[in-house]
């Protein structure tokens, strides 16, 4: 059976780090829906271009385009066996719209933990990420340093810090993750299979943290 699992929580949670772990430790495929949009930003493609208009803004792209992408990375054969999925689905719609798409894998969302960490640590999180243009590993200038500044330990590229990550930006994103994305905890919640995940701990307990209740669920399942 495939495993799909969502990662939920407010920007600077830690969702994009823990995705890492947890993809490189069940070998299966992270997808990030912020990295997809920042790929075809970088590129320049027309979804690029509409998606820029509103990250810039920290507002959220629309339902629309972001499903059909989310769709067309679905499409790729690496997700048969399942998937991390981290920044996606953010509206009740997009949630929706993964039920479809995992039910055509005879799949379905079997955990969403819901990590969590105060305003103040979110913003300060923020403010030091420091994110790697090839692959989008990610580091922060105090919490998770990399070995050389401005260099990415895993893959050598240059890390740079996202525009979206300004003071006012960030501020905005956790309005809009208040408003249109913290919806899904009760959603979520109402199936049984969210797990709360405290994130306000070193990196390293939370990973810990999260594969203690993937196995457990794993188990139960
Ligand atoms: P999200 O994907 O939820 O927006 P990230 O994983 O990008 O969050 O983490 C935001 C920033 O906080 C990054 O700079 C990351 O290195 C740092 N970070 C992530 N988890 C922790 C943690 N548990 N403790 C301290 N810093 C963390
Ligand atoms: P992230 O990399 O997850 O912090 O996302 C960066 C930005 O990309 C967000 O602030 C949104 O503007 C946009 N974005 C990412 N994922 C989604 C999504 N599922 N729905 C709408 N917008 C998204």
């Amino acid at each position: 059976m495939p495993i799909y699992i969502v990662l939920l929580g407010p920007p600077g949670a830690g969702k994009g780090t823990q995705a890492k772990v947890l993809a490189a430790e069940f070998g299966l495929p992270h997808i990030s829906s912020g990295d997809i949009f920042r790929e075809n930003i970088r590129t320049g493609t027309d979804m690029g271009k509409v998606a820029q208009t509103f990250i810039s803004k920290g507002e959220l792209v629309p339902d629309d385009v972001t499903i059909a992408m989310i769709q067309e990375r679905f499409s790729r054969p690496d997700c048969v066996a399942g998937a991390i999925l981290d920044g996606f689905p953010r509206t009740p719609a997009q949630a929706d719209a993964l039920d479809a798409m995992l039910k055509h894998f005879g799949g379905r969302v079997n955990l969403v933990p819901f990590i969590t960490a105060p305003t103040e640590v979110l913003i300060e999180r923020l403010a030091g990420r420091w994110t790697c243009r090839a692959a989008g590993h990610i580091f922060h200038e105090r919490f998770n340093p990399p070995q050389k500044t401005g260099v990415c330990d895993i893959d050598g590229s240059e890390l740079y810090q996202r525009d979206d990550d300004k003071a006012e930006t960030v501020m905005h994103r956790i309005e809009v993750y208040r408003e249109q994305t913290a919806p899904l905890i009760d959603y979520y919640k109402n199936r049984g299979i969210l797990a709360e995940i405290n994130g306000f701990a070193p990196i390293g307990d939370v990973s810990a943290h999260l594969m203690e209740v993937l196995k457990r669920q794993a188990e139960e399942e």
